[in-house]
């Protein structure tokens, strides 16, 4: 058994070095065929025309052999296409460069400048005259007057320049992340691209093989249940050693790749284009689709660790049982499903504030668009967080969502479950969690106050939806930061990539506004306590070390005090730890202040030794 553990890790460590590797092989090749694909959907102009800049450019057909160099060359082709493509509707439906020479030359007739509307009657056609009329009207002579011809001429370019990109955009291309992934993942050649399937056997498969042989064979190198975390601390992968450090730095690259810079994971996201067709056929996997398998696979194979792990302690397992279900059916497979019948891909069970897009103009057009269930998923939306949330936050505490359903505690609780000691105890880390968490919740309210002003008026009220802003924000602007620092840098690089630095719930404890939405009601109103038996504590202070949220239970089961603690997930692990039994999760009434009441004597001390002194002498 010994030797199988040994085997699985290195099977893993090889699978991931491979996985790692895949990144630097095959070569990229912007071909016609891949950039017929890339742009698969979008007017044949847009192809033709890129193709041309390609050839132009001495770009198609040239093979790279990295990524790197291929968008190097390839971002400059975005903006030369947007030219070029602007140039030919201007010639088709716009205002051509010979009918703006006209217009100058009659507006800059003897050396001054009179440009007047009749000058534009006399040189375009009725459409557009009216469309140049509308953007130049103001520099219409004499109430605009002109120093120079060439001041004029700059000004009236520029405006001509703007009309006919407008009339184009249906045509123009963004050198954006989304772009950049797209065309260097369909110009991928090689051996990756050659060989999908062999490869996502090679790594995914091989992976799970490997860390299922470790983890499995646990389960007879150890056959008596319980929890073992002897060593816990001597272990250089879980006291921020060395390998922590290296699972760190993996992590954190991980998450800036995926989400800044996307196209260099382009080769990841091509190997598990086989499991993308079991949806869509002859499927092509988005950096998304990468996101989630990865987040599904780790979480199931964690998972069965948790379940050896904790398998006598039936609340751990039914409690894993239950965030996997959530994970592979609502976050993983509806998400891939639901598209295939027209209806928003969405994670059902993604509740406001966690869902900071809930109400942005794109999805909410995205549900609006999808006949009656699409409606019903948005209205769905609402009485989740409005109803559901808080009733069952009264019922049962945050932990019905935290530790059963949420997809970032269920990374927590099966991945992170191995760092769930290095959570921060100090009074100083209690601090900086009230300052963050409840800024961000209010920053999370105002985002979504600014956004959905928007979004009704651009629903309801087009006509009102011009400057995109309420309160003098920016609805875009407000959405896109909120976006980066929040969404991506502090519940992705920070959240998870911190995992081996500090610990397992960084993000649920300091930043998820619905974990503070949640909290609050949770302390001031609910059923939810943990009871102490402080009698039986003998202060080994397990409950407080594998608190994730760094809550420090043994105080409380020092004074035979309940648990009542805006940021207790309800994990239970406190419980499961605990060698005495002291420590319970219970759903009690809500008796106000005797829910948080502290005992003046400690439970089971309740006696005077002088007194019991005196009564022996008697
Ligand atoms: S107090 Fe116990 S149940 Fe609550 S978060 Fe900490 S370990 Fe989990
Ligand atoms: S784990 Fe149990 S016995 Fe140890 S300090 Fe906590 S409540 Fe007391």
């Amino acid at each position: 058994m010994k030797f199988i553990r040994i085997a699985g890790l290195y099977i893993f460590i090889g699978s991931v070095l491979l996985f790692i590797a895949t990144l630097f092989m095959g070569n990229y090749t912007l071909s016609q065929t891949s950039i017929e694909k890339t742009f698969d959907g979008k007017d044949a102009k847009v192809t033709e025309t890129f193709i041309a800049v390609a050839k132009e450019n001495g770009v198609l057909d040239k093979t790279y052999n990295d990524q790197f160099s291929f968008i190097n060359d390839v971002k400059g082709l975005f903006d030369k296409h947007n030219e070029k493509i602007t140039q030919a509707v201007a010639e088709e439906k716009g205002i051509t460069s010979t009918q703006t020479k006209k217009i100058i030359n009659d507006a800059t007739q003897g050396g001054s400048v009179s440009y007047t509307k009749d000058v534009l009657e006399k040189n375009l056609a009725e459409a557009e005259v009216t469309s140049l009329d509308k953007a130049t009207n103001w520099m219409y002579s004499p109430k605009k007057t002109y120093d120079s011809a060439e001041a004029f001429q700059k000004d009236l370019k520029t405006k001509i320049s703007e009309i006919n990109k407008n009339k184009a955009k249906d045509f123009l291309l963004y050198d954006n992340k989304y772009a950049r992934f797209n065309i260097t993942e369909r110009a991928a050649t090689g051996i990756i691209a050659d060989n999908k399937a062999l490869f996502l056997f090679l790594t995914f498969g091989l992976g799970i093989i490997g860390s299922l042989m470790f983890i499995i064979s646990r389960l007879f190198l150890k056959p008596i249940p319980g929890i073992k975390n002897n060593g816990i601390y001597l272990n250089n992968a879980t006291n921020r050693g060395w390998v922590g450090i290296v699972v760190f730095g993996f992590l954190v690259s991980f998450y800036v790749l995926l989400y800044f810079h996307p196209y260099i994971i382009s080769n990841w996201t091509n190997i598990l284009d086989p499991v993308k067709s079991i949806f869509i056929e002859n499927g092509s996997a988005s950096q998304w689709f990468l996101y989630g398998i990865l987040y599904t696979v780790s979480m199931t194979v964690m998972g069965i660790r948790m379940f050896i792990k904790y398998r006598h302690n039936q609340y751990q397992v039914v409690r894993t049982a239950s965030v996997l279900f959530f994970q592979i059916i609502f976050a993983f497979l509806l998400v891939e499903i639901l598209p295939l019948f027209d209806l928003p891909g969405v994670d059902l069970k993604n509740a406001w504030p966690l869902d900071y897009n809930f109400l942005t103009d794109w999805n909410v057009k995205n549900y609006l668009d999808s006949g009656h269930l699409g409606k019903f998923m948005f209205f769905w939306g609402f009485i989740l967080s409005i109803v559901v949330v808080p009733l069952l936050v009264y019922i049962y505490g945050k932990r019905w969502y935290c530790s059963w359903v949420c997809g970032c505690g269920g990374l927590a609780e099966t991945l992170g479950d191995p760092y769930r000691q290095l959570s921060d105890k100090r009074l100083i880390a209690w601090k900086i969690e009230r300052w963050l968490l409840y800024p961000i919740l209010i920053f999370a309210i105002v985002m979504t106050v600014v956004v959905g002003y928007n979004t009704y008026n651009i629903v309801v009220t087009p006509e009102l939806a011009n400057d995109h802003t309420f309160l003098g924000i920016n609805a875009y602007a407000i959405n896109e930061w909120y976006g980066f620092f929040i969404g991506s840098i502090f519940a992705g690089v920070i959240g998870t990539g911190f995992y081996p630095l500090l610990g397992n719930r960084t993000w649920c404890r300091f930043g998820c506004p619905l974990a503070a939405y949640m909290g609050l009601i949770q302390r001031f109103k609910s059923k939810f306590r943990i009871t102490t038996n402080g009698g039986q504590c003998i202060s080994c202070g397990n409950c407080s070390t594998y608190c994730e949220q760094g809550i420090d239970v043994r105080a409380y089961a020092q004074k035979g005090q309940n648990i009542v603690r805006a940021s207790c997930v309800g994990c239970g692990v406190c419980s499961a730890v605990c060698p005495r039994g002291v420590l319970k999760l219970e759903n009690g009434n809500d008796d106000g202040a005797t829910r948080h009441e502290v005992p003046e004597v400690i439970l089971g001390n309740d006696m005077d030794l002088f007194e019991m002194l005196e009564e022996s002498k008697k």
